[in-house]
């Protein structure tokens, strides 16, 4: 369920409850659906808003967030991510906000932080040469 990609599926009012739940006990900044065992392309955040299989219109100013994850835990990571996002919706969102939207999107693509520190260390890889 962690590593594959979700389908857009349906999500029912008490599976967002539980999904808060989790995210709440766990002192997660979000969570999503997958992590949850619900295969739908969702996931809420500790500022309350849930986000339906968002879009990103436009990402800028690439940096560096140190990350965990409640499904690797007791780890963090240096993941590359972008500064401000725009999303589908209008919204802008940025620095903090901005880089848990992306961490909990990348779970919707079976995508966790080790998988990102894999990329970016190829990229540091890749330009050393
Ligand atoms: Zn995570």
């Amino acid at each position: 369920m962690l590593s594959r990609n979700c389908d857009r599926g349906e999500i029912t009012f008490d599976q967002i409850k539980d999904m808060f739940r989790l995210m709440t006990e766990h002192n997660g900044l979000g969570l999503a659906a997958p992590q949850a065992g619900i295969n739908a392309r969702v996931f809420v955040t500790a500022w309350g808003q849930v986000f339906y299989d968002p879009q990103f219109r436009l990402r800028t100013h690439l940096c560096w967030s140190e990350e965990g994850c409640l499904s690797i835990p007791g780890v963090t990571i240096k993941v590359p991510r972008w500064r401000h996002v725009l999303l589908e919706s209008g919204e802008w969102f940025h620095d903090l906000k901005a880089f848990v939207i992306q961490h909990e999107y990348d779970h919707l693509n079976g995508q966790l932080i080790s998988h990102r520190y894999a990329w970016s260390a190829g990229c540091l890889a890749e330009s050393s040469r």
